[in-house]
């Protein structure tokens, strides 16, 4: 919730903003004028909107909110991958990367630039390897902050975004209704106008959800975060899993293939002496080939606290050599920027322990 309890102006749709100038006596062409100063001109206040009658705003200015992100702290240039952490109305501090030229996964060719936005305030889901779990769940994202991160992002850049990713602090399918809702915004013409095939959803296994989200039209891109292909391995490391055991989570993802007739990805983190034996690639592997699946290993990023950490290099190959002999497209990702591409969740954590520090 923004400070107040009025809804954002930024949350609506198109028909509920057409709703809305007809109840407010305007023609229902105002809808249009709106969503073009919100989301082509980009103004930040209902005063901006010139071509508005002046009462006209001033009702919208009593009845809504106009939300924005502050952004508080930026990690990296322009060549690398950059991390923003923006600070809520609320207080409540999030974080958003901007990925410069991604490996042409999610759809994405590699001169795309990615956004990975947060869908949640901290995280319920208590995985044990990531930082976004660490202090907890607070709460989720209003939609219009979930697209506020893409429009803060390309205005302080000055670069436009052409793929979006849904890989950020949170667990967007237990934010699904505010999640599709946002993901309508930034997929309209009306609204920021990114494809739905360069829009990707990361969840970490809610298998009902995932059901749910098979049944949407839109085809989004579905990634599922494996992370360990038997339960043995699950277990230790997401609980999750214990709730939704992999064959629960396979069959749901199996019916999202057959309905949306779609690729799903398997991002599975690499981490030493944890899920990285050849036995878990081989599994992985005909787990993928069964589904027709991608596979994306990614090395652990290490989390200031946290044990855990990457296998080596040559582990790394030899995993992915292993799943690839089931004929199964997969890919390591051999990123650079891994001082500061540290996990989602990091520079928040990072801050609001030097914050905590500095007033203790
Ligand atoms: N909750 C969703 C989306 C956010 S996490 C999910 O779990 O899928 C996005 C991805 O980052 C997930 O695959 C997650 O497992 C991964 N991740 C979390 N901590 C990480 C770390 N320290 N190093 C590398 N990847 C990490
Ligand atoms: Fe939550 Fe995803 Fe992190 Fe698990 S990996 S704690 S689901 S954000």
């Amino acid at each position: 919730m923004t400070q107040d309890t009025k809804a954002d102006i930024k949350s609506l749709q198109f028909d509920e903003l057409e709703k809305l100038v007809e109840r407010l006596g305007e023609p229902r062409y105002r809808a249009r004028q709106i969503a073009d100063w919100l989301y082509q001109k980009r103004v930040q206040s209902f005063e901006e909107m010139t071509d508005l009658p002046g009462g006209f705003r001033v009702r919208l200015a009593e009845e809504f909110a106009f939300g924005k992100l502050n952004i508080v702290r930026v990690l990296g240039s322009r060549d690398t991958t950059r991390k923003f952490l923006f600070r809520l109305a609320d207080e409540s501090l999030i974080e958003t990367v901007l990925i410069p030229a991604s490996p042409a996964l999610y759809g994405s060719r590699s001169d795309r630039r990615t956004v990975c936005v947060s869908t949640q305030v901290g995280c319920a889901y208590g995985c044990k390897f990531c930082a976004s779990g660490l202090e907890g769940f607070s709460r989720n994202l209003q939609p219009n902050e979930i697209v506020d991160q893409i429009i803060a992002i390309e205005r302080e850049t000055g670069e436009k975004i052409d793929n979006i990713v849904f890989m950020g602090m949170g667990e967007p399918l237990a934010n699904l209704d505010n999640v599709m809702r946002a993901i309508r915004i930034i997929n309209a013409p009306w609204g920021l106008g990114t494809g739905a095939r360069h829009i990707t959803v990361s969840t970490s296994g809610l298998a009902p959800q995932i059901r749910k989200l098979a049944d949407e039209k839109l085809q989004i891109r579905l990634a599922i975060s494996l992370h360990g292909a038997t339960d043995e391995v699950r277990n230790q490391i997401m609980p999750i899993n214990r709730r939704y055991n992999l064959e629960t989570l396979l069959a749901a993802c199996d019916y999202y293939v057959s309905n949306k007739k779609q690729r799903l990805t398997f991002e599975y983190i690499l981490i030493e002496n944890v899920n990285d034996t050849p036995e878990q690639a081989k599994r992985l592997g005909r787990i993928a080939r069964r589904l027709g699946a991608k596979v994306n290993l990614i090395p652990y990023n290490t989390v200031h606290g946290l044990p855990w950490s990457r296998p080596s290099p040559e582990q790394q190959e030899l995993f992915l050599s292993i799943v690839r002999q089931n004929e199964v497209a997969a890919t390591l990702r051999r990123e650079k920027g891994h001082d500061i591409d540290a996990a989602c969740g990091q520079l928040r954590l990072q801050t609001k322990r030097e914050v905590q520090s500095a007033v203790s």
